[in-house]
């Protein structure tokens, strides 16, 4: 002010003056950084790192006036498929690369929307309602648009990945938050099967609660042994003989009948249940494989784990214990993992896995060719048995197309050239008629399991008269 007053009244600035000046630009620039420092402070508290995509506070607090004003907003939410696929091959950084791209495409496919990043593989958006656009259509459209940005590959340093989305949309509602309307296009996004979006409605939540009390059920059904276990029969091609069987749990509900796993397995892995859970289902498999070796029968059991199995660093002291309550050899159990459960949380199942085949039980991955295991990356853990997924098996049936069928001969082809090399023995699933087990055996399959074989049944079914025998060395070794 004393410089700007006195700038009319002199052409030039005394030695003072620019000293004050200089103070003052000091004094200035101090203010402008720590205004900049609070405004930067400001924005990382609401914004991803990653991405420099909103977070959820910064979402909720720019979508505010939308939800206050008169029509209420549509929101989006989505998930990548396999993003931790893509973390767990080809490490954090092309992780990172794709979700900072991806964050680019969706910016491009909702122009005036707000876009965010929840954390995770998971975005979400609030679409600000347009005049005379109907929310729900827009929010259709927007989807549609996002589906189409993410459809082609992303181009990383490292390589090219393609990825796909599973989509949920809802509509806020007078006096909702942003968390409410997210909440509920969540729910949405927990039923899509990944080819378009899905509208929320209220049957969802109602399907919530069935789920709630149907996991409760599943609780108290560890306690009061209604839940069984039936077993099938894995044919092993060289010996002609039964030599293992995987245990596949079934759940007598009271009120609702024979429930089968597809009903209330994904029930138990969505919460810290499917631990109880699984520890007991080993320990049945177990008990029942020491009663066939009580009885003769040498077979091995595979018993299916779930992810958050994996992720636990005390499962190998767990199954040694089971183990050794049971008094069976460790080489006699098969703990089977599909490429998923190892993806989600690779960091922490490796080493979890390394103990596990340390102790001597057998690794066996399920479903094998339906995700992005290369056999290189798989030489990197110690997998010691492939199941090809029931899937490829089905190209082989005399009904399938040419094309399924060369891909599925390709796959089984390409996998048992490998096999040796890598130590692997190779299970085809599902395989249910006699031209298809001779197909895959012709193709270098060691095992084959399915209803041609024989159907999963309760313990006392099994044919005995198939499987393996105990030799009279292996019976006094015990
Ligand atoms: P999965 O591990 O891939 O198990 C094989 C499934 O294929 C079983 O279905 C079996 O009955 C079925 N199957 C066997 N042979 C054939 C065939 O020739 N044709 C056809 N169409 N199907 C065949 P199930 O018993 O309904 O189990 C479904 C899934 O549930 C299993 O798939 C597994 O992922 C899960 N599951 C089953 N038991 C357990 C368990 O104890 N723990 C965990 N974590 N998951 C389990
Ligand atoms: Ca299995």
């Amino acid at each position: 002010m004393l410089v700007a007053d006195r700038l009319g009244e002199t052409a030039t600035f005394a030695r003072h003056d620019i000293a004050l000046l200089q103070t003052l630009a000091g004094h200035l620039a101090v203010a402008l950084r720590s205004a900049w420092l609070l405004d930067r402070q400001l924005h990382d508290a609401r914004h991803d790192a990653l991405t420099g995509l909103p977070d959820l506070v910064g979402l909720s607090e720019l979508a505010a006036p939308l939800l206050t004003t008169g029509v209420p907003p549509a929101v989006l939410v989505l998930t990548l498929d396999r993003a931790a696929e893509v973390n767990a091959v080809l490490g954090h950084r092309s992780g990172d690369e794709m979700l900072q791209l991806v964050a680019r495409r969706l910016e491009l496919a909702l122009p005036g929307a707000l876009v965010g990043r929840l954390g995770g593989e998971e975005f979400a958006a609030a679409l600000a309602p347009r005049d005379g656009v109907p929310a729900l259509q827009d929010a259709l459209a927007a989807a549609a648009r996002v589906e189409h940005v993410l459809d082609a590959p992303v181009q990383l340093s490292s390589a090219s990945v393609s990825t796909t989305a599973r989509l949920g949309v809802a509509l806020a509602e007078p006096g909702d938050d942003l968390g409410d309307a997210l909440r509920r296009a969540d729910t949405a996004r927990t039923s899509s099967d990944g080819t378009g979006a899905v509208v929320y409605t209220t049957s969802m939540d109602e399907g919530r609660a069935e789920r709630v009390e149907l996991l409760s059920d599943l609780r108290r059904a560890l306690d009061t042994d209604q839940l069984m276990l039936h077993y099938q029969p894995k044919l092993d091609l060289a010996f002609g003989l039964v030599t293992g069987v995987e245990a596949l749990v079934r759940w007598d509900h009271p009120r609702l009948g024979r429930l089968s796993p597809d009903r209330f397995v994904p029930l138990a892995e969505s919460t810290g249940l499917v631990e109880p859970f699984t520890h007991h289902l080993l320990g049945v498999a177990l008990r029942q494989l020491r009663a066939w070796q009580d009885g003769g029968v040498d077979v091995s059991v595979a018993v299916n784990l779930s992810a958050r199995n994996v992720a636990n660093p005390a499962l190998p002291d767990l199954v040694a214990a089971a183990l050794a309550q049971a008094g069976v050899p460790a080489t006699r159990l098969t703990l089977e993992l599909t490429e998923s459960t190892v993806m989600g949380d690779h960091a922490r199942a490796v080493p979890v896995l390394e103990r596990l085949a340390a102790i001597g039980v057998t690794l066996s991955l399920d479903d094998f060719g339906t995700g992005y295991s290369s056999l290189s990356y798989l030489q990197r853990l110690p997998v010691r048995e492939l199941k090809i997924d029931r899937s490829f098996v089905r190209g082989l049936e005399a009904t399938a197309s040419a094309e399924d069928s060369a891909v599925a001969a390709a796959l089984i082809r390409s996998t048992t050239a490998l096999k040796d090399a890598l130590g692997l023995r190779i299970v085809a699933e599902g395989v249910e008629d006699a031209d298809v087990l001779e197909r895959v055996r012709e193709l270098g399959c060691d095992v084959v399991q399915g209803y041609h074989v024989a159907r999963p049944a309760a313990a006392d079914q099994l044919d005995t008269s198939t499987t393996r025998l105990l030799t009279a060395g292996d019976a006094a070794a015990r």
